[in-house]
């Protein structure tokens, strides 16, 4: 009988230990959420965390308010408009091929830096992980406490120090929540314009409050309740983990040769020799998986819920320092690197993608810097031939000029490559006016003494310049002329 009970309580171990690899951290089998008290994290790898988050989040806050000498701001995507400035260029849709090109580039940016790098990203830049560990978390361990006051609070009846302390929370949550809506619209419609809608008021611009409220809704609601399920459920960078790394994949991971050794982890005995004992160096502590954010037992290898925060490398440093034991049982190594027992090592392979993926930074600059603020295309007139007068060959064109500056602009054609020639605009009193942003089209007449063609379709080369003479864009048309020379 007592074998039996033995038994029993072996197989149940062992079936939770296997769990993680059928359930998430934060579901129950029934689909029920398992809530996260995450424990307040410190460390050495924290303290970076933070700065970077830090650093990032003034970058967001501010960046909005930041006008470039060209007078536009640095990022504005404005879809109510279609407007869209990137680092200061403003893009309009005729730009799409510049959006193609530069999602391909992102995609495989993404898999090459995810193949080598791991979920760096999810653990240090990831928005969603800098607004809940270094805004929204720390605000909650200020008013409720650690880990242990949380779940007591979130178990005692609705007194007035739990409606005191959720409310004031959730007051504060939502406060932030409106404050960064506000800097998202920002992303959005541009400061000034943002601006000048506070000062307007919500009856002047209802759909631009509509939209705020909505924002700080999904905000409260994310960072109050949704939480990690964000990363765990939603995110498809997090799915696409299982296919994105390998063997060589640097991310956080318990070195389990270390920690199990021969006869597996146990709890710390004082003065005991652990390793004439056959012991691991993991004294099951449990604090890896107390301050997890996720919820997960970084010690059953690689999970789509790690998010590679390392704050479980800092956790386990402070036991290993504590028990006098070398720091390291957790900490950023490669599959590879665990089972041979080496450590991280810049190697060819990281080089080379490293070089790659720079490269693909190089080429998607060089498109973006490259663009010209102004795009012109010259198009014979349907149905027209050229015209002879005067010693003249006169041929219609008809020309899309796309201005992509911040400013209006004024601009005359003239022909580059053939001496003696003129340009007529048939519009607009023989100048062409182009608003900032708009699209011109209309109508000129390219004229080249017939003794300076040497071609029935000869190639000719027209130029736009503006008001100061500056050549701006050129653009090479084939000349219709007579055949015989
Ligand atoms: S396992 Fe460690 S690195 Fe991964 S999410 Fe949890 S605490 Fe962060
Ligand atoms: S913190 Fe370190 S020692 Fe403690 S359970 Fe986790 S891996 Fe083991």
């Amino acid at each position: 009988m007592k074998q039996s009970n033995s038994d029993d309580f072996t197989k149940i171990i062992d079936a939770e230990n296997e769990q993680f690899r059928t359930e998430i951290g934060t579901m129950n089998r029934k689909g029920e959420r398992k809530w996260v008290y995450a424990k307040k994290p410190s460390g050495r790898l924290t303290n970076y965390r933070t700065l970077v988050a830090y650093a990032l989040l003034l970058a967001l806050v501010l960046l909005p308010f930041i006008k470039l000498p060209n007078g536009n701001p640095v990022f504005m995507l404005n879809v109510f408009s279609s407007r869209f400035i990137l680092f200061g260029q403003p893009f309009f849709t005729t730009d799409f091929f510049l959006l193609a090109i530069g999602m391909i580039v992102g995609v495989v940016f993404v898999i090459l830096f995810t193949t080598v790098y791991g979920r760096i990203f999810c653990g240090w830049i990831c928005p969603q992980t800098i607004f809940m560990e270094s805004v929204f978390r720390r605000i909650e361990f200020m008013i409720e406490g650690d880990r242990n006051k949380q779940i007591r609070l979130d178990k005692q009846e609705w007194d007035a120090d739990k409606i005191g302390k959720k409310g004031l929370k959730w007051f504060i949550y939502a406060l932030i929540s409106f404050f960064f809506a506000n800097i998202m619209l920002s992303y959005l419609i541009g400061m000034d314009d943002l601006i000048f809608n506070i000062k307007e008021g919500p009856g002047e611009s209802p759909t631009m409050f509509f939209v705020l409220l909505i924002f700080t809704s999904l905000f409260f609601f994310v960072f109050t309740w949704f939480r990690e399920q964000v990363c765990t459920l939603v995110c498809p960078y997090g799915r696409l983990q299982g296919v994105l790394i390998d063997k060589t994949t640097i991310q956080v991971s318990y070195d389990f040769k270390r920690g199990e050794s021969t006869n597996g982890r146990s709890k710390y005995r004082k003065n005991e020799d652990r390793a004439a004992a056959g012991k691991g160096d993991c004294i099951d502590c449990g604090q890896c998986v107390a301050v997890c954010p996720t919820g997960i037992d970084i010690r059953h290898g690689s999970q789509l819920e790690c998010v590679n925060c390392a704050v479980c490398v800092d956790a386990c440093d402070e036991i290993m320092e504590k028990i006098d034991l070398p720091k390291g049982l957790i900490k950023y190594a490669s599959e590879d690197n665990i089972i041979n027992g080496t450590n991280f090592k810049f190697t060819a392979r990281l080089a080379a993608f490293t070089a790659i993926l720079a490269g693909l930074l190089v080429v998607m600059s060089v498109f973006l810097t490259n663009r010209s603020d102004i795009e012109v295309k010259f198009l014979q007139t349907p149905g027209r031939d050229y015209v002879e007068k005067k010693g003249l060959i006169e041929n219609q064109m008809q020309y899309n000029l796309m201005n992509k500056t911040n400013k209006d602009l004024q601009v005359h054609i003239r022909v580059k490559s053939h001496k003696d020639s003129q340009v007529d605009i048939l519009s607009d009193g023989g100048k062409i006016f182009v608003k900032k942003g708009e699209l011109k089209q209309g109508y000129v007449n390219v004229k080249i003494p017939k003794k300076n063609l040497s071609s029935y379709k000869e190639k000719v080369m027209l130029e736009l310049v503006d008001e100061n003479n500056h050549v701006i864009d050129a653009f090479e048309i084939s000349f219709m002329a007579p055949f015989s020379y």
